[in-house]
Parts: structure tokens; C-alpha cells; sequence
């Protein structure tokens, strides 16, 4: 499926909500905003496909909204967590297929995960732990997790590794981590071949579960 044919809805329109708004409809995605601010709304109104002024905490908006029809609903609601709760709860129960919660604190997570959350996102903790990774290790450019704890990591070959095949890096060399592709330069190899000689600066491309995964990369 392409951006273009994905159907998103956001409730709660603050810097998180929109932000995601803006990304999703820069990259040609249909994007409902959604907020019970009129201003926040009037705002969302210039970048996504349909801006609605709604109190997302009621039943009967969710019904008239028909946020079932949508592909992915994101909850960004933050310090009300009553109402963020709830129109979790509701979304699930009008049989939203996906949907993506915005989260405080651990027993906030804990709600949530029981009545159905499919994601929970805790946007400051998670950018922290990214940010601690990179400011840890400069081999390290990306580490996401992809969900039911598995997670992708960019990790840069160092000189200890160079000319040695591929096969023999810590996370080409084990049962649990993959080696999904290797940039060189501007090119990228999906799938490369485990005899390849791996040179200073290349980027592989990892996938595994995630604490295999943080395991090996620490020892690098
Ligand atoms: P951020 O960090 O993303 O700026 P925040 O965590 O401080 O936001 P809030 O500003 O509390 O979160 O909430 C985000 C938005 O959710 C607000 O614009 C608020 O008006 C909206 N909101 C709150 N309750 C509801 C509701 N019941 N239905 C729809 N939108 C709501």
C-alpha cells in the first residue's frame, strides 16, 4: 500500500500531534487532525486533509467520525489521561483496527496495553534512550523498535573489522540477529552475501530481538 492510499486520523493536535499531522502529509498520506481546541484545529486546518473540532472522550463522536474506517488512529492526547484512556477504550471497542496510544508513565502503559493499545509510545523517555545510544556510541546511528520487541539498528564497521567478511561481525554471527542490508557510499545492498569484505565506513543494517540486539551492539 502507498502513503497516498493510507487513511490516518490524529486526535490531539499539541507539538507531538501535530508534528506527525505535518510528516504524515508531507509525505502524501490522508490525514485527519482532530482536537476539542477550536485554535489547534484552525492551525491543522493549512496541513492536513480534514481538521475537525471534536471531543474524542464520547461515544457518539467516535460513531460519527467513523474512525473505524480509518487505517491507523493515533491517540495524542497527553495530560488529560482520562481522556486519553477512554477514547482508547472507545476506539477499540467501535473496532478501530490499529491504534497507536501516546503515553505519560509506566502505569499509564499498563492501562492502556490492557484495554487493547496496539502501540504505546512515550515520546520523551523514547527519544531519550535513543539520544543516550548515539551520545554512547558513534557506531550506533539508529536504533528503532519495530514492535513485539523486535528492533532495527544502523551500526558503522570500525576499522577492527575491516576486510573481514561479513560473517564474521558480532551481529552477521549469530542465530538471533540478521543482516538485512549494507550501504556503501550511496548504494545499498539488500540481503548481502556473508562472504562480502566489509570496509571502514560501510552501514549495516540490523534486525533481532531487542535486548540480543542491544547486548551485541554494546559489545562491538
Ligand atoms: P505535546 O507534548 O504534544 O505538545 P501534551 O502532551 O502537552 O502535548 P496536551 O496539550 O495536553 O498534550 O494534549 C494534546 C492535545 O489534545 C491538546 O491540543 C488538547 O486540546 C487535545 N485534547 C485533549 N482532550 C481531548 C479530547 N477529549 N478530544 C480531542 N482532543 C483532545
Amino acid at each position: 500500500m502507498n502513503a497516498e492510499d493510507k487513511q490516518f486520523a490524529v486526535i490531539g493536535l499539541g507539538r507531538f500531534g501535530m508534528s506527525l499531522c505535518e510528516e504524515l502529509s508531507e509525505r502524501g498520506a490522508q490525514v485527519l487532525a482532530i482536537d476539542i481546541n477550536e485554535i489547534c484545529v484552525r492551525q491543522a486546518a493549512d496541513i492536513a486533509t480534514q481538521a475537525v473540532v471534536a471531543d474524542c472522550s464520547n461515544e457518539a463522536t467516535i460513531a460519527e467520525l467513523k474512525l473505524d474506517d480509518y487505517d491507523l488512529v493515533m491517540v495524542a492526547i497527553g495530560d488529560d489521561i482520562n481522556a486519553n484512556i477512554l477514547t482508547t477504550l472507545l476506539l477499540k471497542d467501535a473496532g478501530v483496527k490499529t491504534v497507536w496510544v501516546k503515553a505519560k508513565d509506566t502505569p499509564h502503559c499498563k492501562i492502556l496495553s490492557k484495554i487493547g493499545a496496539d502501540k504505546i509510545i512515550r515520546p520523551e523517555r523514547d527519544m531519550g534512550i535513543r539520544i543516550a545510544r548515539n551520545m554512547l556510541d558513534k557506531r550506533v546511528f539508529e536504533f528503532s523498535e519495530l514492535g513485539s520487541g523486535i528492533s532495527l539498528a544502523e551500526v558503522v564497521v570500525t576499522a577492527r573489522n575491516m576486510g573481514k567478511p561479513l560473517s564474521q561481525h558480532p551481529c552477521a554471527n549469530s542465530d538471533e540477529t540478521q543482516v538485512l542490508a549494507l550501504k556503501r557510499g550511496p548504494e545499498v545492498r539488500k540481503a548481502p552475501d556473508m562472504d562480502m569484505e566489509m570496509q571502514v565506513g560501510d552501514i549495516l543494517i540490523i534486525t533481532g530481538p531487542e535486548d540480543v540486539l542491544s547486548e551485541t551492539l554494546r559489545k562491538l
